[in-house]
């Protein structure tokens, strides 16, 4: 016969047993490729291209006076992302054949050497497109949908916000904010005479990525109160540099 104090026993271990299950199921096997949102990234090109590291125009030609795509990143609620999702994905140009045009218009890279875009594409499909739950082509085709649908370029000239000058923060975000109807994060980097200025526009959209929210979260950093949305015919790539030398 069993006593009554083996039988104890026994039920403890159990429910030890049980608790470590849980455990296990809930910090072991919990998804790290979660996330709660998009980051929708737009780059000013002149601002990428007048600082101290320069920049190529593409082999497509230079680009036009326009935001143009860095990239749509889930995030997660308290600021962490999922990156590189997917060892086994490739960038596959086949299945964005239709897009491409669109792609080098609104998401070329503005690195050195110069290239047509496919690398760019490559590292944002990899590192961030693989965490999206979207296919290749769903991936590029809502990031191209939604800066389309933002408009900035046009929401700042309505609110009177020209390229060539100085503006305070507050104001370019009050602008987008009218515009497109949601607040955004407006990221700084600073140019060749240490003027802080206008480089990156994070807007945030909703994790079926259909349409932009106000952020859960915004990214880490402050510009100066006042900055420069510099002028892209005034700014310097390294293939003009070259030509002048
Ligand atoms: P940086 O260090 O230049 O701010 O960022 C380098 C890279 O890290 C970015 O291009 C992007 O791939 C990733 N990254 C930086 N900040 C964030 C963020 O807040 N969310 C996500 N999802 N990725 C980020
Ligand atoms: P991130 O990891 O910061 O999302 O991606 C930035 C990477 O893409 C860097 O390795 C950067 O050199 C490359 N890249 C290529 N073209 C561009 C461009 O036009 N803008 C930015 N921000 N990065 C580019």
């Amino acid at each position: 016969m069993i006593s009554k104090a083996k039988m104890k026993s026994s039920a403890s271990m159990l429910f030890r047993l049980l608790v470590v299950l849980q455990c296990v199921t809930v910090f072991c096997l919990a998804r790290d490729d979660d996330f709660d949102f998009f980051y929708l990234v737009q780059q000013w090109p002149a601002s990428y291209c007048d600082t101290k590291r320069s920049c190529c125009y593409p082999t497509t030609g230079k680009p036009a006076e326009d935001f143009s795509i860095h990239g749509l990143w889930p995030n997660r609620n308290d600021g962490s992302w999922p990156s590189n999702c997917d060892d086994d994905a490739s960038f596959d140009e086949s299945e964005v054949s239709d897009l491409i045009n669109r792609m080098q218009k609104d998401w070329p890279s503005l690195a050195c050497p110069s290239s047509d875009g496919v690398r760019f594409w490559t590292h944002e499909w990899e590192k961030h497109g693989t965490c999206s739950l979207l296919n290749e082509r769903q991936y590029f085709q809502t990031a191209l949908d939604l800066k389309a649908k933002s408009n900035l370029l046009q929401v700042l000239k309505d609110a009177g916000i020209t390229p060539g000058k100085f503006y305070t923060v507050e104001r370019i975000k009050d602008a987008i904010k009218e515009g497109v109807g949601y607040t955004p994060f407006v990221e700084c980097n600073v140019d060749q005479s240490r003027n802080s200025q206008l480089y990156q526009v994070y807007l945030c959209v909703d994790s079926s990525a259909s349409d932009f929210i106000e952020c859960p979260v915004f990214p880490h950093g402050r510009c100066g109160s006042r900055i420069e949305f510099p002028s892209f015919s005034s700014s310097t790539s390294e293939n003009e540099s070259r030509d002048v030398l």
